[in-house]
């Protein structure tokens, strides 16, 4: 059984009460429920690459000081989030309680600008309405690995936000994989996941070797490609069952992915897709003597970048949610049409996002030694395609109603 406890952080001047609720997970992570409906198996299959997550604390490394790319992301997506915000109230008319999860919520203050959107959205709705807003349960989810504790310290910044909230919300941390059971049956109102979903549960099986590229390129074999595409099938339908199972009726849910414009050539990626010019940066080592070919032969990252079509396919195959918005936005690093003189600052800045996005999956397979060079080399690399265009990478956002449980398949 869950066991929870609580503590009451003293009320800051007007601002709304706030508790943060720990949840203690059973020894093996999993609810007394999923044992006894004999999910082991299942849960156990999809769980996480151990050393993934993103750089913890909030120094000149870390994931909390180089997400600026990943909040204009939220910000490209808030017309979606609230439009579904309001949405989900008015459907549900005007509940009395709400729980909201953030999943793959990450270190930093990321997480509090998503939250403080969808609070601030039904706050003001029920003021239009002249509704009781209701008591909101904000529930920030990542891996064990994660550094909640750097999220937790920007809550102050969280209060400001949400300055025209007149009634209580409550935040707690879930760790835990979102590829298992995080939350009680039918208690969910709204899931908001962003740039969370790209992570698979693992390395999918069956890659042929390398060729020191740690992603599809343009010169993989044709099998690599169906074997990531086949994990992230297997993930997102595991993701959206689970999913399915914990949200009640017309809960809704907004999701974002890093994913792909294109259609025709799936093994297409361009020239300065970050992952190439990585898998580049770890050849420069192998030439330099640094790492051996052996080493970056057998790495690969555990992500894949769907395009819109397969993300579409997978929710209408896997049948528990009906899309309602499925929007594609450019993928913007913020360097686009510089000039010669800010190229080499803006190389550093990939570098430094990319960097805190994967060192300690880098690190836990090659040391720690090599990763200052590594980016050195990566940020020199992005400003030689700093002048590209056409590039493959995007943003897709898609928003989701969980059917009637009479129309959803069998759980
Ligand atoms: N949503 C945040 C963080 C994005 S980074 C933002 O917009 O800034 C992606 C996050 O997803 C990382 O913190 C990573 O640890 C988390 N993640 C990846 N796979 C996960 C999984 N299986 N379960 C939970 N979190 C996961």
């Amino acid at each position: 059984m869950d066991s929870r406890f609580t503590h009451s952080i003293p009320t800051l001047g007007f601002f709304s009460p706030i508790h943060l609720h720990i949840i203690k997970l059973c020894s093996n992570g999993k609810s007394e429920n999923e044992r006894k409906n004999g999910d082991e198996e299942r849960i156990s299959k999809y769980s996480y690459v151990s050393p993934l997550c993103m750089s913890g604390g909030d120094g000149y490394n870390s994931y909390s000081t180089n997400s600026l790319l990943q909040r204009r992301v939220l910000s490209k997506a808030k017309p979606v989030l609230v439009k579904n915000t309001k949405e989900l109230m008015i459907n549900l008319n005007f509940p009395t309680y709400i729980k909201v999860a953030d999943l793959g919520c990450s270190s930093g203050q990321n997480t509090f600008l998503a939250m403080s959107e969808i609070i601030n959205t039904i706050n003001v709705l029920c003021q239009q309405r002249n509704q009781n807003p209701p008591e909101i349960d904000c529930c920030l989810n990542d891996l064990p690995n994660n550094d909640f504790n750097t999220t937790f310290k920007f809550i102050q910044f969280f209060n400001e936000k949400n300055i025209t909230s007149k009634e209580s919300y409550f935040v707690s941390g879930v760790p835990g994989s979102f590829y298992s059971r995080l939350f009680p049956r039918r208690s969910l109102h709204f899931v908001h996941s962003s740039y969370g979903l790209h992570w698979l549960s693992k390395v999918p099986e069956g890659l042929e070797k390398s060729k020191m590229s740690v992603y599809i390129t343009n010169s993989s074999p044709l099998s690599t490609y169906k074997a990531y595409l086949n994990q992230f099938q297997r993930d997102f339908a595991t993701f959206l069952q689970l999913r399915s199972e914990e949200m009640v009726s017309n809960g809704r849910m907004v999701l974002t992915f890093i994913g792909r414009n294109t259609i025709d050539n799936p093994l297409h990626r361009d020239c300065c897709h970050f992952w190439t010019l990585l898998s580049k940066s770890l050849r420069d080592l192998v030439v330099e003597g640094l790492v051996s070919a052996s080493k970056v032969d057998s790495f690969y990252i555990p992500f894949y970048d769907p395009n819109e079509k397969e993300i579409k396919e997978m929710v209408q195959k896997e049948g528990s949610f009906e899309i309602r918005d499925l929007e594609t936005h450019g993928y913007d690093l913020g360097h686009c049409n510089q000039d010669e003189s800010k190229r080499s600052k803006s190389g550093q800045n990939e570098a430094n996002y990319i960097r805190a996005v994967s060192e300690p999956l880098l690190v836990a397979h090659f040391g720690d030694a090599i990763t200052n060079i590594l980016f050195n080399k990566f940020a020199c690399h992005v400003s030689q395609h700093a002048s590209c265009r056409n590039k493959t990478t995007v943003s897709i956002v898609v928003s989701l109603t969980k059917k009637k449980l009479s129309s959803c398949p069998k759980v």
